[in-house]
């Protein structure tokens, strides 16, 4: 726990939320750096992140507790929400920034300290934010970063100090996380990964649902879990969607993540560009039509990168790995289906659940999807419905394990307990023995 009253957490927070802005140009070129995405994402991303660390400064609100007094003849009750001690976190390599953000602020602001295990794939940047929110005034050992793999992890997951563990990353990796943390009593919030609908309807502005599109798929080269990964064209405006989509995939700006012209940067690793190909592979020998095809792309002067152009399938069908299997990388499909309901339906039995969105101008549509779509972040008509910091992020099925989602008054609730008093004063009133449930009459 750390010995900070809520003020002076607050006032940290403030400070270091004035760093973070400062240091924006720098920060951002560490994570486009290392991670490769654009600078202009990047600085996107830690935005983003900003806006949580400003959200935790004002938490006092929601730690407040409740009071009803004369619950029973001179009795009171009233809650605390309280910090749990050490927290830990665990995050995965394609927000290198952000991530981390959705968690320590949120964690630190409610009373806790901090431990943070980032990717060992980009892991510089948890150390500069940790320097700049020391050099906002946090005193040392209330954030704490450490660098490694599973070694790392399965001691946080194993450490009898540690009460709860935020992690976000694969779902194979989520669910064993869930499964220790708790096999070893802490409470735990897994985030996993995820395949991401975007259902464009026949009567949808159809140049805004493939601008969304692009942005959503290709941004960041597909590395974000909140990535548009499947089209799915309703009725008959596939050979139009495709049409108009494969012009934009071809024209996609694709060079270092620090050139201003870049629309898309290389993927984070060699082998991770491997795995993105292997996947692109992998759908033309499962039989769907590979109509831009950015497996072989070379960049002057940046032969030895790992850049991969914009992939896109046409006719990918239920059964394909393509399909069921997160790729996380440049590479969009396009799902063919009859009518909305199948579209839902379709969804609804992918085993992730994390975002979606539908394009159309029909309400009806539109209030039908948010009510039925099995997945915790829903856009209508908007490409990548990330929650901002004040409600939560997080999805369905296999894209989380546990209860409570990230940031936002969930957060609040993830991070404290929950204690409540309930008060009789004077001491001596009815002071009889009882035997029976109180009822407090
Ligand atoms: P990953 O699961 O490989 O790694 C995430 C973290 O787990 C890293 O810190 C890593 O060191 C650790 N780790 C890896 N293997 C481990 C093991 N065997 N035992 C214990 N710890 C291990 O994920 P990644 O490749 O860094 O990130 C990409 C994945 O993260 C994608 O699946 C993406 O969808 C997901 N993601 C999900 C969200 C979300 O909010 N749901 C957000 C961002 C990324």
């Amino acid at each position: 726990m750390n010995k900070l009253n809520k003020f002076m957490r607050r006032d940290i927070l403030s400070k270091f939320k004035d760093l973070l802005i400062k240091n924006m140009n720098d920060l951002a070129v560490m994570v486009s750096e290392q991670h490769g995405k654009t600078i202009a994402d990047a600085k996107g991303s830690i935005q983003r992140g900003i806006e949580v660390v400003e959200y935790a400064t004002g938490i006092t609100d929601s730690l407040k507790g409740d009071h009803s007094s004369n619950v029973g003849t001179n009795v009171d009750s009233h809650t605390l929400r309280q910090p749990l001690g050490v927290c830990a976190g665990i995050t995965p390599f394609n927000f290198p920034a952000m991530v981390p953000m959705w968690m320590f602020p949120m964690a630190i602001a409610c009373g806790n300290t901090f431990i943070l295990k980032p990717s060992e794939k980009d892991p510089s940047c948890s150390i500069r934010l940790a320097q700049l929110f020391s050099e906002a005034g946090l005193p040392d050992g209330v954030l704490n970063v450490v660098n490694g793999d599973k070694e790392v992890v399965d001691s946080i997951l194993t450490n009898k100090d540690i009460k709860a563990v935020s992690f976000v990353g694969s779902t194979p990796i989520a669910k064993y996380i869930y499964e220790n943390a708790a096999k070893n009593e802490k409470r735990v919030q897994a985030l996993g990964g995820a395949k991401n609908h975007c259902v464009v309807m026949p009567d949808c502005d159809m140049d805004q649902a493939v601008n969304g599109l692009m942005g959503a798929a290709y941004g960041s080269a597909g590395e974000r879990c909140m990535a548009q990964s499947v089209a799915v064209a309703v009725g008959g405006i596939g050979d139009k969607l495709v049409e108009k989509l494969s012009k934009k995939v071809e024209a996609l700006k694709v060079g270092p993540g620090l050139d201003k012209n870049s629309e898309m940067g290389p993927l984070v690793t060699k082998e991770h560009l491997e795995k993105v190909k292997g996947y692109v592979d992998l759908g033309v020998k499962e039989g769907a039509k590979l109509v831009v095809d950015g497996r072989n792309i070379k960049l002057q002067g940046y032969e030895n990168g790992f850049f991969i152009g914009g992939c896109l399938f046409d006719n990918v069908t239920k059964n394909m790995r393509i399909y069921n299997e997160e790729i996380f990388g440049p590479v969009l499909s396009v799902v063919r289906v009859k009518d909305f309901n199948d579209a839902i339906k379709l969804i609804n039995d992918h085993e992730f659940g994390n975002g979606t969105s539908v394009y159309t101008r029909d309400g009806d549509v539109g209030r039908t999807f948010a009510n039925k779509i099995k997945v915790g972040m829903v856009g209508i008509n908007i490409p990548i419905p990330v929650p901002v910091a004040f409600h939560s992020f997080g999805g369905w099925k296999r894209s989380l394990f546990g209860d409570l989602h990230m940031h936002g008054p969930e957060g609040v609730k993830f991070y404290t307990k929950l204690k409540t008093i309930t008060s009789r004063w004077p001491s001596g009133i009815g002071s009889d023995p009882e035997f029976v449930m109180p009822t407090m009459k």
